[in-house]
């Protein structure tokens, strides 16, 4: 990934953009389903125009505005849903009504835009997409070559969505000032194979605490010496080469991630039925033994990690690595929702423990693990919780109360020893 680009060039994607194509009818987690889409108001005053024999009725009765409070330019009105299917009034056999009698230009900027995230960072377009759409997660995951980049003209649709828009020249945020080399820095980590993946994600962990110190001491200038140094020492043999430089409690991660797991099913935190099929399949891989001591399961459950997962983590390891690379970039890693630079990649990790725990339950359930099990989990996973308002401090504020807030806390809830 390079920040040099020709003034043509305004839109830096990831290769699967290539390969990402709405498979509509034929999807099994449409996104039509569950979400009350959104509509904005240029493309609200174009339905009031509209002339469609069919269309034009129901744009009355199957719109409904959004409270004055709540109303924006972007978020202006709602699409109605069918209440005896839960999907959008628009949705008929599969595809959608209005693109299918008005055309893509008719389509709101969410419909438009989904499943890509569009970032303005510098008027540099950086389009990624959601893993909510199973088609989008099949194409970001299963791609064994790992995430790679190019330049492209920027998107220029009526209804294109922008996610956020911000400046790292023309702002006072040091963090914000030093986003592209620690991006950079974070792939490069993540992508680096000669370490395991856990060994890589405290590498990285390791580099966000010693990024998040230099800001402490408000020494932020130093963040570039800091990445370059982190590097040399990788390449002169440093002990972060050696995994052993990482405390590992296997124990502690199924006690912390099984306590985040059964406080979704206690406050019944799921919508998406693919991710309510997911929780059931860990609780009755969990339950095969009827032990509540967590010496006995956690016995039990090392003992299917070791037959299910662990042989298969040594040849998909890079579903996981794709999946945080991707997050790294489509969520402007390390301005991700305005939290410190350590705390959102303290939150990162414990959820790729989540799902790790997750996966290890399920496969006792499946008697194995097979691709489609990962990305059916991090699909419905991600819709389940993307725009859930909340559950980032749930998982965060479970995380303190078990004092995972340092470097030495994390390693213990992440690392694993190499299979
Ligand atoms: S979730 Fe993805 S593949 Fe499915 S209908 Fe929506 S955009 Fe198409």
């Amino acid at each position: 990934m390079s920040a040099n680009m020709t003034t043509d060039q305004k839109a830096l994607m990831p290769e699967y953009m290539k390969d990402f194509k709405c498979i509509g009818a034929e999807c099994e987690d449409t996104c039509c389903a569950g979400w009350r889409v959104s509509i904005d108001q240029q493309t609200m005053g174009m339905y009031h125009k509209s002339s469609h024999a069919e269309l034009s009725k129901k744009f009355k009765t199957e719109i409904v505005l959004n409270p004055v409070s709540e109303r924006t330019a972007t978020h202006y009105a709602r699409m109605n849903v069918n209440p005896s299917t839960g999907n959008c009034s628009f949705l008929t056999e599969g595809m959608c009504s209005i693109q299918a009698a008005l055309g893509e230009d008719y389509l709101s900027q969410t419909c438009a835009t989904y499943p890509r995230v569009v970032n303005v960072v510098n008027e540099l377009q950086e389009v990624s997409t959601q893993l909510s759409c199973p088609e989008a997660a099949r194409v970001v995951l299963l791609n064994p070559r790992g995430i790679q980049f190019y330049y492209e003209d920027k998107l220029t649709w009526r209804n294109l969505q922008f996610s956020s828009k911000f400046s790292t020249e023309h702002t006072k945020n040091q963090l914000a000032r030093a986003f592209w080399d620690i991006r950079v820095a974070a792939i490069r980590i993540m992508q680096d194979r000669r370490y395991h993946l856990e060994h890589r994600f405290m590498q990285l962990a390791v580099l966000a605490d010693q990024i998040q110190e230099s800001l402490d001491t408000q020494k932020a200038y130093s963040i570039p010496q800091i990445i370059e140094s982190f590097f040399d020492g990788l390449d002169q043999g440093s002990e972060l080469n050696e995994e052993a430089a990482f405390p590992v409690d296997p124990q502690f991660q199924l006690k912390l991630t099984n306590k985040i797991l059964l406080t979704i099913l206690e406050k019944k935190l799921w919508h998406n039925v693919r991710y309510e099929e997911c929780l059931n399949d860990y609780l009755a891989g969990m339950q095969e033994v009827n032990e509540q001591n967590i010496a006995q399961v956690t016995q039990h459950f090392n003992r299917i990690k070791h037959q299910f997962y662990e042989p298969f983590i040594k040849e998909y390891a890079y579903i996981f690595e794709n999946y945080i690379v991707n997050y790294i970039y489509a969520t402007a890693y390390p301005l991700t929702n305005n939290r410190s630079i350590f705390e959102n990649t303290c939150y990162l990790g414990i959820i790729l423990s989540l799902l790790r725990t997750q996966l290890i339950g399920m496969s006792a359930r499946h008697g194995g693990i097979r691709p489609e099990t990962v990305i059916k989990l991090i699909q419905s996973f991600t819709k389940n919780f993307e725009h859930m308002q909340g559950f980032r401090k749930l998982v965060l504020d479970i995380c303190k109360d078990e004092r995972v807030d340092a470097l030495g806390p994390l390693s213990l809830v992440v690392m694993t020893r190499k299979p």
